[in-house]
């Protein structure tokens, strides 16, 4: 078990949010006014069964608050700011039968403390009036177009309305994601506890999965082990992503998710999934023999692969950038390849060309290295929050953000490859949190990757 935070997100910090962003809209000229709408319920096959309903991550950043369809209004102006949640009011009785009861009105404001609830059922006739008091609209345009078709007709009735007043109202609008994805980037002790959780449940699942690995065994029931584990262990009813579970030449694809293969004796496979905790993700990759027992070529490309890894976390400093882990990382590969005759060529060379994206890729490392090496980590697995500056240039770490470092190595069969090394698909990720001094913290280090580590996970319960 890797060491822990403190935990579980109280009210209060969400509270915390919702005046840090208030504080930020704010700031511009006149009166400002946000609009966060939770997600809607989706059904299936259009009829009356729904899929499991998961929060809007931003809308849940700012809440705490679950029920789909609910809206949160942020409000500046000279009355000082204020939160409006638009929720449920009660359901009827039949609903409540089937479905059970709503939050309602009222506990929402008691139990969740925003500072007014209504009913969503006046939403249309409230916005409008809101927004006639507003200069400035924050709002995450472009993301669901029946949104988008309300909120601008709230914005034209406040205008209708206003039309003989003057001062015409909503003047501007400004993207809220922005600003929220550059509160999300930066990660608080209650966040990363939760990632911490959640990387702790991924772990458990990839150490499942090894344990029950077996030839002879599907794709699919491998990829139940592991998600047995995640709901067993209290994650969401969803992974946070669908899990790749790739046997043998699958792994050399890189979202294979059909998981519908045999494993067989002598193969590799390659799992990448995650657990979602308290809707914080875990995001690991492990690859690890069907059998239990690397073969020598399999050894070989697995060390390059965890050499490169290992450098690539060594990066994840304050100040460092993605740019630096991936350089550290393309550099080991290469020279791997190269040793093991996958690679022909001068390595100097070979990075030089890789590192220009103008190249084709298989005209260098990128042949058998073709992605990046991490993202941000958060409520989406891959998360919010640029990763450049606005000059173009790569963004530097900072304390708080969480980022997978994930390199890997992927061979088709091609004639100038030695034979022993094709089909041979290795990918090894960790999630890992910039400290504010010192080495970076894994939060993911309970899952084993060491080749002695993992053949002894694998033969203690064979
Ligand atoms: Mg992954």
């Amino acid at each position: 078990m890797t060491k822990r935070r403190r935990l579980m997100i109280k009210n209060s910090v969400y509270k915390k949010r919702r005046a840090r962003l208030l504080k930020k809209i704010s700031k511009g000229k006149g009166n400002s006014i946000a609009v966060i709408a939770n997600a809607e319920i989706c059904l299936r096959n259009g009829r009356d069964n729904e899929y499991p309903a998961r929060a809007d991550s931003n809308f849940w950043y700012l809440t705490g608050f679950s029920e789909p369809g609910a809206v949160l209004v942020l409000a500046a102006d000279g009355e000082g700011s204020r939160s409006v949640i638009f929720c449920q009011e009660s359901v009827d009785f039949v609903k409540a039968a089937f479905d059970g009861d709503v939050i309602g009105t009222v506990g929402a404001k008691k139990r969740f403390g925003f500072d007014t609830a209504l009913s969503i059922d006046t939403i249309d006739a409230v916005m409008p009036k809101m927004f006639c008091e507003s200069d400035t609209l924050y709002y995450h345009m472009g993301q669901r177009s029946d949104l988008d078709r309300r909120v601008m007709s709230w914005v034209g009735e406040a205008k209708s309305a206003s039309y003989r007043r003057g001062a015409p109202p909503i003047t501007a609008i400004e993207d809220l994601d922005v600003l929220l994805s550059e509160m999300r980037l930066i990660k608080s002790p209650e966040e990363i506890g939760l990632l911490t959780r959640a990387g702790h449940f991924t772990g458990g699942g990839i150490i499942k999965a090894m344990q029950s690995c077996r030839p002879g065994m599907m794709e699919y029931q491998l990829e139940a082990k592991i998600h047995e584990w995640f709901r067993y262990h209290g994650c969401g009813g969803m992974p946070a992503f669908s899990a790749i579970v790739a046997g043998g030449a699958n792994a050399t694809t890189l979202h294979y998710v059909d998981n519908n293969c045999l494993l067989k004796d002598g193969d590799l496979v390659l799992t990448d999934v995650g657990g979602e905790f308290e809707l914080y993700s875990g995001d690991i990759s492990r690859t690890f023999p069907v059998n239990g027992k690397f073969s020598e070529a399999q050894k070989r490309v697995y060390q390059i692969v965890l050499l490169a890894q290992k450098a690539a976390i060594q990066k994840v400093v304050v100040g460092n950038s993605l740019a630096d882990c991936y350089a550290v990382a393309a550099r080991i590969i290469t020279e791997g390849l190269a040793d093991l005759k996958i690679l022909d060529g001068d390595v100097e060379e070979l990075i030089a060309l890789g590192m220009d994206s103008k190249n084709p890729p298989e005209a260098s490392y990128k042949k058998f290295f073709m992605h990046r090496t991490g993202h941000w980590l958060g409520l989406d697995t891959h998360d919010v929050g640029s990763y450049f500056n606005s000059d173009g240039t790569h963004r530097a770490f900072e304390a708080g953000m969480v980022l997978t470092a994930e390199p890997g190595i992927y061979i088709k069969p091609a004639p100038d490859v030695p034979e022993e090394y094709w089909n041979i698909g290795i990918r090894i990720e960790d999630d890992v949190l910039v400290e504010k001094f010192g080495e970076p913290f894994v939060l993911t280090s309970d899952a084993p990757k060491e080749i002695a580590d993992i053949e002894e996970v694998m033969s203690f319960h064979r």
